[in-house]
């Protein structure tokens, strides 16, 4: 029987659980967007490209504009309604990249990457899943001035939830990518594959993952990205749970897959690293204390949640 580790409570999953009310009904009421600059508790999030715009304080920064504050930060590109929060409106605004980084030396604003605000708690957690929100919908916009159809300038329209062409008629919507990731586990429960990218720091080690395509169910795609990135043929898939990722705008889909062979091929165009680990290792990994300072990711990301969920299991996991 393979060991079930006790990991203690388990930390938030990072950009989950949003606070907002999309109250998608007001997106077409001009009149009530409008008059949502009268209402005091109305807030924004700033974000230029990668960069968000942060109110320093003396704990928590706070990423929650007042109108009148963002009109005078930098000028601004789209604005896009997210929703009620706690009974007010909230909206994103975008400024360019390079306000954004211009702001950079005010000595009372922060102004930085999502993912150091999330790894770091630069904000209190109830402000990540709006400004994944926020964040993803903007880049959105940025790339997606044009008609994918015709070519023409399009509108923005319904409070920033669709484009417009005012040549072709076609209308445009927010797009998500779909990506699966997933812990692939050996037949007998007691391994579970994890790869190393190029890009991760020096110690670093998480699930597999990629893109699913058109056409193709998650559980194919599961299978079609575990064998292309490790040679591993995969038979049962499990659905653990989801999380918005907006670099720039996925939505991560973790799974458990079920290992039918053990031999590893590694595409190296993909990966630097490919290799089995067993509980104990998961478990010291995730925890920070592993012997030779392996690390899995930190509980923001939904790679943390994937592997921990399999190293509390008691094996039976399909
Ligand atoms: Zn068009």
């Amino acid at each position: 029987m393979p060991l079930a580790f006790d990991l203690g409570q388990r930390p938030h999953l990072g950009y989950t659980q949003s606070r907002i009310d999309r109250v998608a009904e007001r997106r077409l009421d001009t009149d009530w967007l409008a008059s949502r600059g009268a209402d005091a508790n109305t807030r924004t999030y700033v974000i230029g490209g990668e960069l968000i715009v942060l109110k320093k304080g003396s704990g928590a920064h706070d990423p929650a504009f007042r109108l009148d504050e963002v009109r005078a930060l930098a000028p601004n590109t789209e604005t896009v309604f997210l929703g009620l929060f706690d009974g007010h409106a909230r909206f994103g605004v975008g400024i360019t990249p390079a306000s954004a980084e211009a702001l950079k030396t005010r000595d009372d604003l922060v102004v930085t990457d999502l993912r150091s605000i999330a790894i770091q708690g630069l904000v209190t957690p109830e402000h990540l899943p709006p400004l994944a929100e926020a964040k993803a919908m903007l880049h959105w916009h940025a790339r997606h001035r044009f008609c994918s159809n015709c070519g023409a300038a399009t509108d923005m329209v319904e409070a920033g939830w669709k484009r417009a062409c005012p040549a072709c008629k076609v209308e445009h919507f927010p797009r998500t990518d779909p990506v699966v990731i997933m812990l692939t586990i050996s037949a007998d429960g007691n391994k579970g594959l994890l790869g190393r990218s190029g890009r991760f720091a020096a110690t670093m080690w998480s699930c597999l993952a990629g893109f699913v395509e058109p056409g193709e169910a998650i559980e194919d795609a599961v299978r079609r990205e575990t064998l292309e990135e490790a040679g591993v043929k995969c038979g049962r898939v499990r659905y653990l749970y989801s999380q918005p990722w907006p670099f720039p705008m996925s939505l991560m889909i973790g799974a458990h897959a079920e290992a039918l062979n053990e031999d590893l091929t590694m595409d190296k165009n993909e990966l630097v690293g490919l290799r089995w680990f067993s509980k104990d290792e998961c478990a010291a990994m995730l925890m920070r204390k592993h012997p030779e300072g392996l690390t899995c990711p930190p509980p923001v990301a939904i790679a943390h949640h994937i592997i921990r969920s399999w190293v509390e299991s008691n094996g039976a996991i399909f």
